[in-house]
């Protein structure tokens, strides 16, 4: 099973090599025959090959059985003319992963920001806001004149139903809730007609779950004052992607946000948030988010395969990750001592020695 490694920019790096250390650790200890292979994007891409995603890594990401994709600084990628290319949207969009996979929830020891949640946002992500993505050729931003830009959102029937569809499948192994979160008060076509038409066909096919439907705006205060209500929220993708920070910061940081890419071919573990420059290179990241990321992946890989050991590596993953929020070992911005080099080593430490291990190895 190959894994192409992509560390990106910022604290990228340094919870990537977290990231591979726990890799490496649930490999040995389940049997996985985890091969990873690394190469680079972003600003040490731009500058080694003057783009920050070469052409052939597409090639190589459809060779591998899975990605892990670190944060990259987009925000500094501002002309594709120039090879800046955001390497989030390129693997997205050239890969189809449309069904971006954002779990919150909180940890005893670390009860999280307003009380006991557990929820995953299901963000679509290949459309909507993202006119990055929305075209077959070019852009979907313009510059009508020096002072009319133009940005496009597309928002599609295909889309909608393929992102539904995965909440809905997803919902019917958790509470078997779907909370459906638009802007159909004001765009009513796109979120009203399209988006909303398409989740309720859907959901008629799942009678066993409960559906509700809540806007955008309104949502963010239900999320705070009452996160214990959602189960699945299933969402465009703007919304999803602003609401699944909310989520992540209120289950105790941002450094807690996994979040899986996953279409029907392939899947890439890539962290809810940025590159974090703000606290790069000083070891302090919390690396869980990319941990957990990537233990969605060997779930993924584990459910479409058939093979249980993947899945038993991703529920030994979270397990730790719980014990190791329990005990404290853990960096500082969830009340830990710890660097991300020394977390990630606990928490391999903790793996190797984990009851299932043993049981596995008994
Ligand atoms: P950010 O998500 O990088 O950081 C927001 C805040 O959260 C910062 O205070 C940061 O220190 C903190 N934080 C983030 N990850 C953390 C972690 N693992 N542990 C502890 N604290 C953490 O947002 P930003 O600063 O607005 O963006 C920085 C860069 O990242 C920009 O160039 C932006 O475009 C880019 N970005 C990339 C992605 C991606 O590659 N998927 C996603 C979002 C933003």
């Amino acid at each position: 099973m190959q894994i192409l490694v992509l560390p990106g920019d910022g604290i990228g790096p340094e919870i990537t090599a977290a990231t591979v250390t726990v890799l490496r650790t649930v490999s040995d200890r389940f049997d996985l025959g985890l091969e990873l292979v690394d190469d680079i994007v972003g600003h040490e891409s731009l500058r080694r090959y003057g783009t920050t995603v070469r052409p052939e890594l597409l090639e190589k990401a459809r060779a591998a059985d899975g990605l892990v994709l670190g944060p990259a600084a987009t925000y500094d990628f501002k002309d594709e003319a120039k090879g800046e290319i955001n390497p989030s949207m390129f693997f997205r969009k050239n890969l189809d992963l449309f069904a971006n996979i954002r779990p919150s929830r909180t940890y005893e020891g670390f009860p999280g920001r307003i009380g006991k949640f557990d929820l995953v946002v299901v963000r679509e992500n290949t459309e909507g806001f993202y006119a990055d993505r929305n075209m077959e050729l070019g852009n979907g931003e313009m510059l009508v004149t020096p002072d009319v830009a133009i940005s496009l959102r597309r928002i599609t029937r295909q889309c909608c139903e393929r992102i539904a569809r995965a909440g809905f499948e997803l919902a019917m192994r958790r509470q078997r809730r779907v909370t459906l979160v638009h802007k159909a008060n004001v765009l009513k076509i796109g979120d009203g007609m399209v988006f909303l038409g398409e989740c309720r066909k859907v959901a008629a096919e799942f009678p066993d779950v409960t559906v509700d439907e809540v806007l955008v705006d309104a949502m963010m205060a239900h999320v705070v004052r009452n996160p214990q209500r959602f189960d699945v929220i299933v969402t465009t993708n703007m919304f999803g992607d602003i609401l699944s920070d909310l989520t992540a910061e209120l289950s105790g940081s941002l450094g807690l946000g996994g979040s899986l890419n996953a279409g029907t071919t392939y899947a890439m573990a890539q962290a809810s948030h940025g590159s974090a420059p703000d606290i790069a290179g000083k070891n302090i990241a919390n690396p869980f988010s990319l941990i957990l990321s990537a233990a969605l992946l060997l779930a993924w890989q584990g459910r479409r395969g058939g093979k249980t050991e993947f899945e038993e590596a991703a529920r030994a993953i979270e397990t730790a990750v719980e014990a190791a929020i329990a005990a404290h070992e853990v960096t500082s911005d969830i009340g830990g001592r710890l660097g991300t080099n020394e977390a990630a080593s606990a928490l391999a430490d903790r793996i190797r020695s984990s009851r299932e291990a043993s049981y596995k190895r008994a």
